[in-house]
Protein backbone atom coordinates (compact mmCIF):
# COMPACT_ATOMS: atom_id res chain seq x y z
CA UNK A 1 0.00 0.00 0.00
CA UNK A 2 1.34 3.21 -1.06
CA UNK A 3 0.84 5.97 1.15
CA UNK A 4 -0.33 9.23 -0.04
CA UNK A 5 -2.77 12.07 1.34
CA UNK A 6 -5.62 13.17 -0.15
CA UNK A 7 -6.63 16.49 -0.58
CA UNK A 8 -9.49 15.59 2.71
CA UNK A 9 -6.59 14.51 4.73
CA UNK A 10 -4.01 17.52 3.52
CA UNK A 11 -6.93 19.32 4.29
CA UNK A 12 -6.98 18.18 8.01
CA UNK A 13 -3.28 18.11 8.54
CA UNK A 14 -3.10 22.11 7.94
CA UNK A 15 -6.71 22.63 9.97
CA UNK A 16 -5.07 20.58 12.82
CA UNK A 17 -1.65 22.37 12.61
CA UNK A 18 -3.21 25.77 12.82
CA UNK A 19 -5.00 25.07 15.88
CA UNK A 20 -1.24 23.68 17.24
CA UNK A 21 0.44 26.50 16.08
CA UNK A 22 -1.37 28.47 18.59
CA UNK A 23 0.14 26.18 21.67
CA UNK A 24 3.54 26.63 21.58
CA UNK A 25 6.68 24.44 23.14
CA UNK A 26 6.55 26.09 26.20
CA UNK A 27 3.25 26.08 26.66
CA UNK A 28 3.64 22.02 26.27
CA UNK A 29 6.31 22.64 28.46
CA UNK A 30 4.86 24.34 31.42
CA UNK A 31 1.85 21.52 31.40
CA UNK A 32 4.53 19.40 31.65
CA UNK A 33 6.78 20.32 34.33
CA UNK A 34 3.59 21.61 36.38
CA UNK A 35 1.29 19.18 36.02
CA UNK A 36 -1.29 21.31 34.69
CA UNK A 37 -3.65 19.75 32.06
CA UNK A 38 -3.66 21.81 28.64
CA UNK A 39 -7.66 23.27 29.15
CA UNK A 40 -7.21 25.80 26.43
CA UNK A 41 -5.94 23.21 24.13
CA UNK A 42 -8.57 20.88 24.28
CA UNK A 43 -11.11 23.99 23.91
CA UNK A 44 -9.51 25.27 21.09
CA UNK A 45 -9.10 21.57 19.17
CA UNK A 46 -12.80 20.97 20.28
CA UNK A 47 -14.21 24.43 18.88
CA UNK A 48 -12.13 23.59 15.93
CA UNK A 49 -14.43 20.24 15.77
CA UNK A 50 -11.42 17.94 15.70
CA UNK A 51 -12.32 15.92 19.30
CA UNK A 52 -16.00 15.35 17.53
CA UNK A 53 -14.65 14.68 14.15
CA UNK A 54 -15.20 10.85 14.42
CA UNK A 55 -18.76 10.65 15.40
CA UNK A 56 -21.24 10.42 12.66
CA UNK A 57 -23.12 13.17 10.93
CA UNK A 58 -26.49 12.21 12.47
CA UNK A 59 -25.11 12.74 15.80
CA UNK A 60 -23.78 16.11 15.09
CA UNK A 61 -19.77 15.07 14.39
CA UNK A 62 -17.91 15.01 11.08
CA UNK A 63 -18.25 11.43 10.61
CA UNK A 64 -14.54 11.17 9.43
CA UNK A 65 -12.76 7.45 9.44
CA UNK A 66 -9.62 6.13 11.59
CA UNK A 67 -7.02 7.19 8.91
CA UNK A 68 -8.01 10.95 9.42
CA UNK A 69 -8.49 10.42 13.49
CA UNK A 70 -4.71 9.34 13.52
CA UNK A 71 -3.71 11.73 11.05
CA UNK A 72 -5.60 14.27 13.97
CA UNK A 73 -3.37 13.05 16.62
CA UNK A 74 -0.57 12.62 14.38
CA UNK A 75 -0.36 16.10 13.77
CA UNK A 76 -1.14 17.00 17.26
CA UNK A 77 2.55 15.10 18.83
CA UNK A 78 4.23 16.41 15.01
CA UNK A 79 3.58 20.08 16.85
CA UNK A 80 5.53 19.06 20.17
CA UNK A 81 2.45 18.42 21.86
CA UNK A 82 0.81 15.89 23.99
CA UNK A 83 -2.00 14.15 22.06
CA UNK A 84 -2.42 11.86 25.33
CA UNK A 85 -4.74 14.63 26.72
CA UNK A 86 -7.03 14.52 23.98
CA UNK A 87 -7.28 11.02 22.32
CA UNK A 88 -9.56 8.74 24.58
CA UNK A 89 -12.62 10.74 23.12
CA UNK A 90 -12.24 9.50 19.80
CA UNK A 91 -11.69 5.70 20.75
CA UNK A 92 -14.03 5.86 23.94
CA UNK A 93 -17.22 7.16 21.89
CA UNK A 94 -17.02 4.08 19.91
CA UNK A 95 -18.81 1.56 22.60
CA UNK A 96 -21.35 4.42 22.81
CA UNK A 97 -21.92 4.43 19.36
CA UNK A 98 -22.19 0.77 18.51
CA UNK A 99 -23.58 -0.35 21.97
CA UNK A 100 -25.53 2.13 23.56
CA UNK A 101 -29.13 2.61 23.12
CA UNK A 102 -30.50 5.32 20.40
CA UNK A 103 -31.67 7.34 23.52
CA UNK A 104 -28.12 7.27 25.16
CA UNK A 105 -26.92 8.05 21.72
CA UNK A 106 -29.08 11.31 21.26
CA UNK A 107 -28.40 12.30 25.09
CA UNK A 108 -24.47 11.81 24.47
CA UNK A 109 -22.99 12.31 21.51
CA UNK A 110 -24.70 15.41 19.96
CA UNK A 111 -23.09 16.98 23.23
CA UNK A 112 -19.98 15.71 22.94
CA UNK A 113 -19.23 16.25 19.20
CA UNK A 114 -19.98 19.73 20.34
CA UNK A 115 -17.39 19.78 22.93
CA UNK A 116 -20.16 20.73 25.81
CA UNK A 117 -19.23 17.44 27.01
CA UNK A 118 -15.98 15.59 27.34
CA UNK A 119 -15.94 11.73 27.48
CA UNK A 120 -12.13 11.50 28.31
CA UNK A 121 -11.66 8.96 30.84
CA UNK A 122 -11.68 4.96 30.24
CA UNK A 123 -11.21 3.30 33.62
CA UNK A 124 -10.17 -0.32 32.85
CA UNK A 125 -6.65 -0.34 35.03
CA UNK A 126 -6.69 -2.44 38.39
CA UNK A 127 -3.76 -2.74 40.85
CA UNK A 128 -4.17 -6.44 41.39
CA UNK A 129 -5.00 -7.36 37.13
CA UNK A 130 -2.87 -6.01 35.53
CA UNK A 131 -2.95 -6.35 31.54
CA UNK A 132 -5.68 -9.62 32.45
CA UNK A 133 -8.32 -7.69 32.53
CA UNK A 134 -10.46 -10.38 32.64
CA UNK A 135 -9.25 -10.38 36.81
CA UNK A 136 -10.89 -7.17 37.52
CA UNK A 137 -12.51 -6.79 40.85
CA UNK A 138 -14.21 -3.82 40.61
CA UNK A 139 -17.62 -5.00 41.19
CA UNK A 140 -21.09 -3.19 40.79
CA UNK A 141 -24.04 -5.07 42.33
CA UNK A 142 -27.75 -4.44 41.12
CA UNK A 143 -29.97 -3.52 43.26
CA UNK A 144 -33.39 -2.29 42.15
CA UNK A 145 -32.79 0.38 39.32
CA UNK A 146 -29.68 1.15 40.35
CA UNK A 147 -26.30 -0.39 40.77
CA UNK A 148 -24.14 -0.01 43.42
CA UNK A 149 -20.57 -0.28 42.72
CA UNK A 150 -17.37 -0.84 44.96
CA UNK A 151 -13.57 -1.67 44.18
CA UNK A 152 -10.48 0.22 42.75
CA UNK A 153 -8.66 1.55 39.52
CA UNK A 154 -5.43 2.55 39.03
CA UNK A 155 -3.22 5.08 36.47
CA UNK A 156 -6.91 6.33 35.76
CA UNK A 157 -6.31 9.42 32.72
CA UNK A 158 -8.01 12.76 33.47
CA UNK A 159 -10.45 11.61 35.74
CA UNK A 160 -10.29 15.99 36.71
CA UNK A 161 -10.44 16.89 33.51
CA UNK A 162 -13.70 15.10 32.38
CA UNK A 163 -17.07 14.91 32.27
CA UNK A 164 -17.55 11.26 31.68
CA UNK A 165 -16.21 8.22 32.26
CA UNK A 166 -16.60 4.89 31.00
CA UNK A 167 -16.15 2.36 33.45
CA UNK A 168 -15.61 -2.05 33.55
CA UNK A 169 -16.64 -3.43 36.36
CA UNK A 170 -17.88 -6.90 36.85
CA UNK A 171 -21.34 -7.91 37.28
CA UNK A 172 -20.79 -11.76 38.00
CA UNK A 173 -17.96 -13.14 40.04
CA UNK A 174 -15.10 -15.06 37.99
CA UNK A 175 -15.71 -18.16 39.34
CA UNK A 176 -19.58 -18.34 38.19
CA UNK A 177 -19.33 -17.17 34.30
CA UNK A 178 -18.50 -19.54 31.93
CA UNK A 179 -15.67 -17.60 30.12
CA UNK A 180 -13.67 -15.49 31.93
CA UNK A 181 -14.57 -12.68 29.49
CA UNK A 182 -17.76 -13.33 30.39
CA UNK A 183 -19.80 -10.91 33.37
CA UNK A 184 -17.98 -7.66 32.85
CA UNK A 185 -20.08 -4.49 32.13
CA UNK A 186 -19.77 -1.48 30.84
CA UNK A 187 -21.15 1.59 32.26
CA UNK A 188 -21.05 5.54 31.48
CA UNK A 189 -21.01 7.11 34.13
CA UNK A 190 -21.64 11.22 34.35
CA UNK A 191 -18.50 12.22 37.05
CA UNK A 192 -20.38 15.40 37.79
CA UNK A 193 -22.51 13.76 39.86
CA UNK A 194 -20.31 10.90 41.57
CA UNK A 195 -20.00 12.86 45.09
CA UNK A 196 -17.98 10.73 47.32
CA UNK A 197 -18.37 7.60 45.56
CA UNK A 198 -15.34 8.04 44.20
CA UNK A 199 -12.57 9.40 45.78
CA UNK A 200 -9.32 10.34 43.51
CA UNK A 201 -5.98 10.65 44.46
CA UNK A 202 -3.21 12.25 42.17
CA UNK A 203 -0.89 9.98 40.51
CA UNK A 204 2.46 11.99 39.68
CA UNK A 205 3.93 10.49 36.66
CA UNK A 206 7.26 11.41 34.55
CA UNK A 207 4.04 12.42 31.77
CA UNK A 208 3.14 15.21 33.70
CA UNK A 209 -0.81 15.34 32.73
CA UNK A 210 -3.96 14.49 34.98
CA UNK A 211 -3.24 10.55 35.97
CA UNK A 212 -5.57 8.87 39.05
CA UNK A 213 -5.98 6.18 41.26
CA UNK A 214 -9.62 5.84 41.72
CA UNK A 215 -11.77 4.51 44.82
CA UNK A 216 -15.44 3.46 44.50
CA UNK A 217 -17.19 3.64 47.47
CA UNK A 218 -21.16 2.66 47.33
CA UNK A 219 -21.49 4.94 44.39
CA UNK A 220 -24.81 4.44 43.28
CA UNK A 221 -25.41 5.02 39.71
CA UNK A 222 -29.23 4.66 37.49
CA UNK A 223 -29.58 1.29 35.52
CA UNK A 224 -29.25 3.40 32.46
CA UNK A 225 -25.66 4.31 32.68
CA UNK A 226 -25.57 0.56 31.70
CA UNK A 227 -24.46 0.17 27.97
CA UNK A 228 -24.96 -2.58 25.69
CA UNK A 229 -26.22 -5.88 28.09
CA UNK A 230 -24.83 -6.83 31.32
CA UNK A 231 -22.25 -9.14 31.26
CA UNK A 232 -20.99 -8.14 28.09
CA UNK A 233 -19.09 -4.82 28.44
CA UNK A 234 -15.19 -6.35 27.71
CA UNK A 235 -17.07 -7.35 23.83
CA UNK A 236 -18.59 -3.62 24.25
CA UNK A 237 -14.71 -2.35 23.88
CA UNK A 238 -13.29 -4.66 21.92
CA UNK A 239 -13.29 -2.41 18.60
CA UNK A 240 -12.67 0.49 20.66
CA UNK A 241 -9.33 -1.00 21.49
CA UNK A 242 -8.60 -1.63 18.00
CA UNK A 243 -9.88 2.04 17.42
CA UNK A 244 -7.17 2.67 19.97
CA UNK A 245 -4.15 1.14 19.06
CA UNK A 246 -4.57 2.74 15.32
CA UNK A 247 -5.08 6.72 16.86
CA UNK A 248 -1.66 5.37 18.73
CA UNK A 249 -0.26 4.83 15.69
CA UNK A 250 -1.07 7.78 14.57
CA UNK A 251 0.30 9.51 18.28
CA UNK A 252 3.61 7.67 18.04
CA UNK A 253 4.40 8.32 14.35
CA UNK A 254 3.63 12.06 15.05
CA UNK A 255 6.23 12.05 17.58
CA UNK A 256 8.51 9.82 15.98
CA UNK A 257 8.69 13.08 12.76
CA UNK A 258 9.26 15.42 15.47
CA UNK A 259 12.37 13.84 16.68
CA UNK A 260 13.51 13.14 13.15
CA UNK A 261 12.54 16.75 11.88
CA UNK A 262 14.46 18.17 15.14
CA UNK A 263 17.43 15.49 14.86
CA UNK A 264 18.15 16.84 11.26
CA UNK A 265 17.77 20.80 12.12
CA UNK A 266 20.22 20.22 14.75
CA UNK A 267 22.73 18.11 14.14
CA UNK A 268 23.16 20.10 10.46
CA UNK A 269 23.83 23.33 12.66
CA UNK A 270 25.61 22.16 15.41
CA UNK A 271 29.66 22.20 14.70
CA UNK A 272 32.32 19.76 15.95
CA UNK A 273 35.57 18.61 15.15
CA UNK A 274 35.07 21.52 12.51
CA UNK A 275 31.89 19.67 10.62
CA UNK A 276 28.06 19.75 11.53
CA UNK A 277 27.59 16.09 13.59
CA UNK A 278 25.20 14.58 11.12
CA UNK A 279 27.96 14.18 8.57
CA UNK A 280 29.30 11.39 10.93
CA UNK A 281 27.73 7.49 10.48
CA UNK A 282 27.47 7.36 13.70
CA UNK A 283 25.04 9.99 13.77
CA UNK A 284 23.63 10.28 10.46
CA UNK A 285 22.94 6.45 9.87
CA UNK A 286 20.40 5.78 13.21
CA UNK A 287 18.47 8.86 12.15
CA UNK A 288 17.64 7.74 8.52
CA UNK A 289 17.10 4.56 10.29
CA UNK A 290 14.54 5.29 12.41
CA UNK A 291 12.88 7.31 9.54
CA UNK A 292 12.62 4.31 7.42
CA UNK A 293 11.21 2.36 10.13
CA UNK A 294 8.68 5.31 10.80
CA UNK A 295 7.93 5.39 7.02
CA UNK A 296 6.96 1.37 7.20
CA UNK A 297 5.01 1.68 10.43
CA UNK A 298 3.04 4.56 8.74
CA UNK A 299 2.12 2.37 5.32
CA UNK A 300 0.68 -0.55 7.86
CA UNK A 301 -1.44 1.77 10.17
CA UNK A 302 -2.70 3.16 6.74
CA UNK A 303 -3.82 -0.44 5.68
CA UNK A 304 -4.71 -1.36 9.29
CA UNK A 305 -7.01 2.16 9.67
CA UNK A 306 -8.46 1.79 6.08
CA UNK A 307 -9.18 -2.07 6.57
CA UNK A 308 -11.14 -0.98 10.05
CA UNK A 309 -13.08 1.33 8.40
CA UNK A 310 -14.50 -0.84 6.22
CA UNK A 311 -14.93 -3.65 8.82
CA UNK A 312 -12.77 -5.91 7.46
CA UNK A 313 -11.99 -8.80 10.60
CA UNK A 314 -8.40 -8.79 10.03
CA UNK A 315 -8.16 -4.92 10.97
CA UNK A 316 -7.48 -5.99 14.59
CA UNK A 317 -4.33 -7.49 13.77
CA UNK A 318 -2.97 -4.99 11.70
CA UNK A 319 -3.51 -2.30 13.89
CA UNK A 320 -1.99 -4.07 17.06
CA UNK A 321 0.70 -4.58 14.47
CA UNK A 322 0.62 -0.86 13.53
CA UNK A 323 0.88 0.19 16.97
CA UNK A 324 3.90 -1.78 17.85
CA UNK A 325 5.74 -1.51 14.88
CA UNK A 326 4.81 3.00 15.02
CA UNK A 327 5.41 3.02 18.57
CA UNK A 328 8.90 1.34 18.63
CA UNK A 329 9.90 3.37 15.34
CA UNK A 330 9.22 6.57 17.49
CA UNK A 331 11.32 5.15 20.15
CA UNK A 332 14.01 4.42 17.81
CA UNK A 333 13.67 8.23 16.43
CA UNK A 334 13.78 9.27 19.97
CA UNK A 335 17.06 7.49 21.09
CA UNK A 336 18.78 9.18 17.82
CA UNK A 337 17.07 12.40 18.69
CA UNK A 338 18.63 11.82 22.14
CA UNK A 339 22.01 11.21 21.17
CA UNK A 340 22.25 13.38 18.26
CA UNK A 341 21.61 16.42 20.77
CA UNK A 342 24.26 14.88 23.21
CA UNK A 343 24.43 16.93 26.46
CA UNK A 344 21.51 19.44 25.23
CA UNK A 345 18.79 16.77 25.53
CA UNK A 346 19.20 16.87 29.35
CA UNK A 347 17.72 20.75 28.87
CA UNK A 348 14.68 21.12 29.70
CA UNK A 349 14.43 24.01 27.20
CA UNK A 350 14.81 21.46 24.04
CA UNK A 351 11.75 19.82 24.97
CA UNK A 352 13.65 16.60 23.94
CA UNK A 353 13.64 15.04 27.06
CA UNK A 354 10.27 15.60 27.46
CA UNK A 355 8.81 14.07 24.48
CA UNK A 356 11.56 11.53 24.91
CA UNK A 357 9.39 9.94 27.81
CA UNK A 358 6.45 10.11 26.27
CA UNK A 359 8.08 8.09 23.12
CA UNK A 360 8.89 5.63 25.67
CA UNK A 361 5.72 5.32 27.36
CA UNK A 362 4.24 4.09 24.27
CA UNK A 363 5.76 1.20 24.17
CA UNK A 364 3.71 0.55 27.77
CA UNK A 365 0.56 2.13 27.48
CA UNK A 366 -1.90 1.45 26.88
CA UNK A 367 -1.13 -2.31 25.45
CA UNK A 368 2.11 -2.93 26.08
CA UNK A 369 4.52 -4.43 23.06
CA UNK A 370 5.05 -8.07 24.50
CA UNK A 371 1.06 -8.32 24.63
CA UNK A 372 1.24 -7.28 20.95
CA UNK A 373 3.83 -9.74 20.15
CA UNK A 374 1.63 -12.70 22.24
CA UNK A 375 -1.49 -11.53 19.93
CA UNK A 376 0.54 -11.83 16.91
CA UNK A 377 2.13 -15.06 17.63
CA UNK A 378 -1.00 -17.00 19.09
CA UNK A 379 -3.86 -15.19 16.98
CA UNK A 380 -1.48 -14.23 13.64
CA UNK A 381 0.52 -17.22 13.83
CA UNK A 382 -1.26 -19.63 15.70
CA UNK A 383 2.07 -20.84 17.17
CA UNK A 384 0.56 -21.84 21.18
CA UNK A 385 -0.48 -19.08 24.05
CA UNK A 386 2.30 -17.84 24.99
CA UNK A 387 0.68 -17.54 28.90
C1 LIG B 1 0.51 7.51 32.24
C2 LIG B 1 -0.42 6.35 32.18
C3 LIG B 1 -1.75 6.56 31.87
C4 LIG B 1 -2.64 5.48 31.85
N1 LIG B 1 -3.98 5.72 31.61
C5 LIG B 1 -4.86 4.71 31.74
C6 LIG B 1 -6.27 4.96 31.63
O1 LIG B 1 -6.71 6.08 31.38
N2 LIG B 1 -7.13 3.93 31.82
C7 LIG B 1 -6.69 2.66 32.12
O2 LIG B 1 -7.52 1.79 32.30
N3 LIG B 1 -5.36 2.40 32.23
C8 LIG B 1 -4.44 3.38 32.05
N4 LIG B 1 -3.10 3.12 32.17
C9 LIG B 1 -2.65 1.76 32.49
C10 LIG B 1 -1.95 1.08 31.33
O3 LIG B 1 -2.89 0.73 30.34
C11 LIG B 1 -1.20 -0.13 31.92
O4 LIG B 1 -0.16 0.38 32.74
C12 LIG B 1 -0.66 -1.02 30.86
O5 LIG B 1 -1.71 -1.64 30.17
C13 LIG B 1 0.21 -2.12 31.48
O6 LIG B 1 -0.42 -2.70 32.59
P1 LIG B 1 0.36 -2.84 33.99
O7 LIG B 1 1.03 -1.56 34.26
O8 LIG B 1 -0.54 -3.37 35.03
O9 LIG B 1 1.49 -3.91 33.65
P2 LIG B 1 1.52 -5.47 34.00
O10 LIG B 1 0.31 -6.18 33.50
O11 LIG B 1 1.86 -5.60 35.47
O12 LIG B 1 2.77 -5.89 33.14
C14 LIG B 1 4.10 -5.45 33.48
C15 LIG B 1 5.06 -5.89 32.37
O13 LIG B 1 5.02 -7.31 32.24
C16 LIG B 1 4.71 -7.68 30.89
N5 LIG B 1 3.82 -8.84 30.87
C17 LIG B 1 2.73 -9.09 31.66
N6 LIG B 1 2.16 -10.25 31.29
C18 LIG B 1 2.89 -10.75 30.26
C19 LIG B 1 2.78 -11.90 29.43
N7 LIG B 1 1.81 -12.80 29.61
N8 LIG B 1 3.69 -12.09 28.46
C20 LIG B 1 4.70 -11.19 28.28
N9 LIG B 1 4.85 -10.07 29.01
C21 LIG B 1 3.94 -9.84 29.98
C22 LIG B 1 4.00 -6.47 30.28
O14 LIG B 1 4.22 -6.44 28.90
C23 LIG B 1 4.67 -5.30 31.00
O15 LIG B 1 5.80 -4.90 30.29
C24 LIG B 1 -2.17 4.17 32.13
C25 LIG B 1 -0.81 3.96 32.43
C26 LIG B 1 0.06 5.04 32.46
C27 LIG B 1 1.49 4.78 32.80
Amino acid sequence: MVVAYSDLQQDIRNGVREVCARFDLEYWRKSHEENLYPTEFVKAMSDAGWLGALIPEEYGGAGLGFTEGAIILEEVNRSGGNANQVHAQMYTMGALLRHGSEEQKQKYLPQIASGDLRLQTFAVTEPDAGTDTTKLTTYAVKKGDKYIINGQKIFISRFNNTDLMLLLARTTPLDQVQKKTHGISLFLIDTREVGDGIEATKIPTMLGGDTNQLFFNDLEVSEDCLIGEEGRGLYCVMDGMVAERLLVSGSALGNGKWFIDQAVKYGNSRVVFDRPITQNQGVQFPIAQAYMELRAAEALMYEAAAKFDAQDPTAGADANMAKYLASDAAYHAAEACMQTFGGYAAANEYHVNRKWMQARMMKIAPISSNLVLSYVGQHVLKMPRSY
